[in-house]
C-alpha cells in the first residue's frame, strides 16, 4: 500500500465487490478492496454461476437489471476476451415434455414473457434439442426453451481477474484484512475504515459482503439493530462439481431439466459438470455433516446418471467437490443497492443472482458514487424502500 488514503473503499472481495471496484477504478478513482480472507472465498465460489435473465420475468425492472448484467459481460468480453474472463457464452436450455401440460404451459408462458421483454429466446423441437445436446437421454416428446444469450461463468476466476484489473488501474486489493469499524464525523459523513491492517481513509465505503451484510453492517456501525433489521435471508444451496469427464463432454450449455426429477447441469471449466437442483437445496446447510452432504450429492449424481448416458453417477462421489453456499437473498427477492439512508458516504450492495448482476450493479453504483446522481435503472433497488433502515 503506497498510501492509506483512497477515493473509495470496497469491503468484500467476492464477485459483487471486485466488479464494483473495477468500475470505480475505471472511472479514475483510487480504490481499495478489503477482503477478510481470500478473494472469492464466499458465495461466489459456491455458485452455479448461470448468467441469465431467463428465470426473472415476473418484474420488468428486475428483469432489465439482469439483462444489463448480461450486456455488461458482453462489453467486458469485447474488452478482454471471453477466455480471460472465464466466460462461456453458449446459452441455456430448459427441457419439458409436451405430454406434461402444466410444465409445458409454464415454459410457453415464460417464452411469451421473454419475447415481450425483448429477451432473445426461442422454442426448440425434439430434433433441434437432440442436435444441440446430443449426449442427453431424452423422450420423444421432449422440447425446450432456448435462451441464446445466457452464459455461464468461472466465477472465482472472474473475481480474481477483476481484482487484477483494479490493481492495474492503481488500486489496492488487501486479502486477509477484515473491516472492523467505520469512522465518521459528527454529522454522519464517513471518513474512513478501521481494518485489521490499520485505518484506511476515504469518504466513500461500499459494503459488498454478500450473506454477511446484516452482521458486518452492525459491526461497522456499532448499531446492533442492523443484524435483526436488515431485510435479507441466507438461503443455502448445494453444488456438486465432478472431476473431468473426458473423453465425454456431457452438456454444451446450461441445461435445466423440468421433464422429470429436477436437475440443473452445466459444463464446468475443469472438463466436468456442475450439478444442482432447487429441491435438494433445502436438504443441506453450511453446518451439515459431511455424510449428509454426500448423501444429498449422491441423489444429484444419480439423477445426472439417468439423464447423461455414460456418466458414472454416484460412483464418482469421492472425486467430486461438494460445497454449500449461502445466497444473500433480500426479503422481497430483489437487489438492495444504493446509499444507506442517514449515513453519508456509506453504500451497500446485497443481492441474490450476484453473478448475473455484478457488472450491472457495479456499473450503476460507480455512476451513483462518482456523479451523486442515481441512475434511473437503480432507483427501484435503493435501500430507502425498506422501512426502518435509515
Ligand atoms: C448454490 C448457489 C447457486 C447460485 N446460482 C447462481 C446462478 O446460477 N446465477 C447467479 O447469478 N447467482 C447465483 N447464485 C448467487 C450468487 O452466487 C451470489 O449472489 C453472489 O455470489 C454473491 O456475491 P457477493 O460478492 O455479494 O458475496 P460473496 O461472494 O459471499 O463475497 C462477500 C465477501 O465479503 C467478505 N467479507 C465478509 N465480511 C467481511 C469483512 N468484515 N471485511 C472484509 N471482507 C468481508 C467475505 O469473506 C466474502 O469473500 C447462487 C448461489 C448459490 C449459493
Amino acid at each position: 500500500m503506497s498510501t492509506s488514503k483512497f477515493d473509495a473503499i470496497v469491503v468484500g472481495g467476492g464477485i459483487v465487490g471486485c466488479t464494483a471496484a473495477y468500475f470505480l477504478a475505471r472511472k479514475g478513482l483510487k480504490v481499495a478492496v478489503v477482503e477478510r480472507k481470500s478473494l472469492a472465498c464466499g458465495t461466489s465460489s459456491k455458485s452455479f454461476a448461470w448468467i441469465n435473465g431467463t428465470s426473472k420475468t415476473a418484474d420488468e425492472s428486475y428483469h432489465r437489471l439482469n439483462a444489463k448484467g448480461l450486456a455488461g459481460y458482453c462489453d467486458l468480453a469485447v474488452e478482454f476476451g471471453e477466455q480471460a474472463l472465464g466466460l462461456h457464452p453458449a446459452g441455456s436450455l430448459q427441457i419439458v415434455r409436451t405430454s406434461d401440460a402444466t410444465n409445458l404451459a409454464t415454459s410457453r408462458e415464460k417464452l411469451r414473457q421473454l419475447e415481450a421483454l425483448g429477451y432473445p429466446a426461442t422454442w426448440v423441437d425434439n430434433n433441434a434439442l437432440r442436435t444441440m445436446e446430443p449426449h442427453l437421454s431424452l423422450t420423444d416428446d421432449a422440447e425446450g426453451l432456448y435462451a441464446v444469450s445466457d452464459m455461464n461463468l468461472n466465477a472465482p476466476h472472474f473475481v480474481r481477474f477483476m481484482a487484477e484489473q483494479v490493481r492495474a488501474l492503481g488500486g489496492a486489493v488487501m486479502e486477509g484484512c477484515a473491516a472492523q469499524a467505520l469512522e465518521a464525523r459528527e454529522d454522519g459523513q464517513i471518513t474512513g475504515l478501521n481494518t485489521d491492517g490499520g485505518v484506511l481513509k476515504s469518504e466513500t465505503v461500499l459494503l459488498a459482503v454478500g450473506p454477511s451484510t446484516p452482521e458486518v453492517l452492525s459491526g461497522l456501525t456499532g448499531f446492533d439493530g442492523f443484524a435483526a433489521r436488515f431485510p435479507m435471508r441466507r438461503v443455502p444451496g448445494l453444488l456438486v462439481r465432478t472431476p473431468d469427464t473426458a473423453p465425454h463432454k456431457f452438456v454444451r450449455r446450461v441445461v435445466y431439466f423440468a421433464d422429470g426429477p429436477e436437475l440443473h447441469v452445466l459444463p464446468d471449466f475443469n472438463g466436468g459438470v456442475r450439478i444442482g437442483a432447487d429441491d435438494t437445496d433445502g436438504m443441506t446447510d453450511t453446518d451439515s455433516p459431511v455424510e449428509e452432504l454426500r448423501r444429498v450429492a449422491c441423489i444429484l449424481l444419480e439423477r445426472a446418471k439417468e439423464r447423461l448416458p455414460g456418466f458414472v453417477g454416484a460412483a464418482c462421489i469421492d472425486e467430486c467437490t461438494l460445497t454449500v453456499g449461502l445466497r444473500p437473498y433480500p426479503d422481497d427477492g430483489h437487489s438492495l443497492a444504493g446509499p444507506l439512508p442517514g449515513a453519508e458516504g456509506l453504500f451497500i450492495i446485497a443481492t441474490h443472482s450476484g453473478v448475473t448482476l455484478a457488472p450491472a450493479l457495479g456499473h450503476l453504483m460507480a455512476a451513483r458514487i462518482t456523479t451523486g446522481q442515481t441512475p434511473d435503472m437503480l432507483k427501484p433497488f435503493l435501500l430507502d424502500r425498506v422501512k426502518g433502515l435509515g
